[in-house]
């Protein structure tokens, strides 16, 4: 499938997308915050939280991976993104490590299809630029080189988030 062909946007709430896995912005301990993570565990329900304590949490940048429970994804991706600190704090090879290392454990579990909200630019404070381009880049390097997902869907959550990743695949493509 050709590249361009396999990114799209959305807008919307990633609660509520049809696909295979949904990656969650998570913190550290894996177990549960505000923001999306938080909106992820009310609509899969408490036994995500239960497998999640089995987990033993996740370093910043890694991934892990659960059921999705009351979800219509199979799959929950977990990572933990890095905390907004200025830049100099290794953040931008973080962020790229969390796409990289999300979509590697969706091509372990053979997901074609996955979606990401914007990884670190909530609470987190990560400038929305420059994440969606490190999103964008680390995204469109990896589907280069593997064939699945065959997928991937980065939800915005509000125009300022679905402007910048236009943006960043606009400069891309
Ligand atoms: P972080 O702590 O990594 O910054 P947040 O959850 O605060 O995580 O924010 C990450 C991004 O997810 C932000 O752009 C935020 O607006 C967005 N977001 C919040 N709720 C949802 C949701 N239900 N679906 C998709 N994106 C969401």
């Amino acid at each position: 499938m050709a590249l361009p062909m396999r990114v799209s946007l959305l807008e919307g709430d990633i609660t509520k997308v049809q696909v295979e896995a949904i990656v969650n912005a998570a913190n550290t301990s894996l177990l549960g915050g505000g923001g999306v993570d938080g909106a992820i565990h009310r609509a899969a329900g408490p036994e995500l939280l239960a497998e999640c304590r089995t987990l033993g949490g996740c370093p910043t940048g890694e991934a892990r991976i659960t059921g999705g429970y009351r979800l219509p994804a199979k799959y929950i991706i977990h990572t933990a993104g890095p905390i907004w600190g200025g830049g100099d704090r290794g953040e931008p090879e973080l962020l790229a490590r969390c796409y990289r290392n999300s979509l590697a454990l969706a091509t372990k579990h053979q997901v074609r299809s996955i979606a990401f909200p914007a990884i670190s630019c909530g609470i987190y404070g990560y400038p929305i630029q420059d994440a969606c381009q490190i999103a964008v880049r680390e995204t469109l390097a990896y589907l280069d080189t593997n064939e699945l997902p065959e997928r991937v869907t980065f939800v915005c959550f509000g125009s300022e988030i679905y402007d910048a990743y236009q943006a960043a695949l606009n400069a891309s493509l």
